[in-house]
């Protein structure tokens, strides 16, 4: 594999403290420890009208290591028993190399550095598919072993810097399960594999209409939820035997607006399953015989795009309420429990996927207020219990605005 070895320039520099497992490495200290620059949604969108494609490149070959390098310092400070889980060392693992394997692209400074270093982001992106997916599994075997707080934080960080760094959460969508599954034209499938600063050089490396970089300067929030929402139902049928509610999009429905679609496309994703599921699931209990619709409603004020998803699942209990935002919280029953409406068969198959996963990691709300908050939006969740719930997801509409990417 290309690339430079890490620890190569320091022989004698000692091991991580936590972990004899971890190759030390001065060049790993050094990019962990510069400051990384910010850039503005405005700032991409610049970057994109110039095609200036060398300045991009020369942009993310400075930025990305750092980020990078921070990933694999944040891994090494997990307590021992923690990293050495075969899951999250294979995600140190693929940090590091990556690290190391961006260090040794030279500066891109023509057209034809330009295309060496395009053409191995292209591959180094397209290996960190499977990272959040490995986060997962890995913290769900042994996550118990660090405080609530310390993997919370460890998670937020490690999730809010892939966004910086890929753009999207790659692995963890289920249309990159079955893309087959999903027949609609308005999603820019491709963007899966990118980034925001890689993705963004990526995108402006094969450019499409309505896109600067990343940014889909005409997303129709409307098309893309019922496009979701309709991937969602076949989902939810494959999961619970043919069985899912219909759904409406009413409200502003011809607003369009500047975003990075696949962050949306995340959110929306999340939220339809979680509001099928409960749909379904409550039906099942109360015998309730015809399933209420999910109904959506698209809102565009001056400042914000409101997107608010109304359904009829009986809601979250006062017990639950409190743990919704927990990584790997879920009420999807564990592998032992026979008792309710999923029996291990069952539960496996939501996972895995049968077409994608349905329910049952508990990353699909707090990884996607993360992205919510990303541009400084939100996402709330109103709970009636016995009823159903309200998720408000607000987001700005970023054309013309001066949000911040940070880490
Ligand atoms: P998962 O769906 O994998 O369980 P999430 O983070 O998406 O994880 O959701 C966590 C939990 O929050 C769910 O298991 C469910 O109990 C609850 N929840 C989320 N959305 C709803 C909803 N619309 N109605 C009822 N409960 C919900
Ligand atoms: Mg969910």
């Amino acid at each position: 594999m290309l690339g430079v070895d890490l620890a190569s320039s320091s022989p004698t520099a000692p091991a991580a403290a936590t972990s004899p497992v971890w190759r030390s490495s001065s060049k790993v200290e050094k990019y962990a420890r510069m400051p990384i620059t910010p850039v503005t949604l405005q700032e991409l969108l610049q970057m994109g009208e110039t095609h200036d494609l060398v300045s991009s490149a020369r942009f993310a070959r400075h930025e990305l290591p750092k980020r990078m390098a921070r990933r694999v310092k944040a891994l090494q400070n997990l307590p021992f028993i923690v990293g050495v889980n075969p899951h999250i060392k294979s995600v140190y693992d693929l940090y590091h190399d990556s690290l190391s394997a961006l260090l040794a692209l030279p500066e891109p400074v023509d057209t034809k550095s330009q295309i060496v270093f395009t053409e191995e982001l292209r591959k180094l992106v397209g290996a960190h598919q499977e990272v959040i997916p490995k986060l997962a599994k890995g913290f769900k075997e042994c996550g118990k072993y660090m405080s609530k707080h310390a993997k919370t934080e460890f998670l937020d960080n490690m999730i809010h810097a892939r966004i910086g760094i890929r753009g999207s959460l790659g692995g963890t969508s289920p249309l990159l399960a079955s893309v087959e599954l999903f027949t609609t034209s308005q999603l820019h499938l491709t963007s899966f594999l990118y980034t925001v600063i890689a993705e963004h050089h990526l995108s402006l490396d094969s450019p499409s209409s309505n896109y600067i970089g990343v940014i889909n300067t005409r997303l129709s929030p409307a098309s893309l939820i019922s496009s979701v929402a309709q991937y969602s139902r076949d989902l939810c049928e494959l999961n619970y035997g043919g069985s899912a509610p219909e759904f409406t999009v009413t409200g502003h429905t011809d607003t369009v607006v500047a975003y990075i679609g696949v962050h949306l496309e995340y959110i929306f994703m999340e939220l339809m399953k979680n509001a099928m599921r409960a749909t379904v699931e409550f039906s099942s209990k109360t015998g309730r015989l015809e399933h209420p619709p999910v109904e959506i409603v698209v809102c565009k004020s001056h400042e914000e795009v409101v997107i608010r998803v109304r359904d009829q699942g009986g809601g979250i209990s006062q017990k639950d309420l409190p743990h919704i935002w927990d990584y790997s919280y879920t009420t999807v029953p564990k592998y032992d429990d026979s008792n309710g409406i999923f029996d291990t068969q069952a539960r496996m198959g939501m996972q895995a996927g049968v077409g994608g996963p349905m329910a049952g990691l508990g990353f699909g709300l707090p990884m996607s207020r993360i992205y919510a908050k990303y541009f400084q939006g939100s996402l709330e969740i109103r709970s009636i219990e016995g009823y159903g719930c309200d998720v408000f997801l607000r987001v700005p509409n970023i054309l013309g605005s001066s949000h911040v990417i940070e880490d």
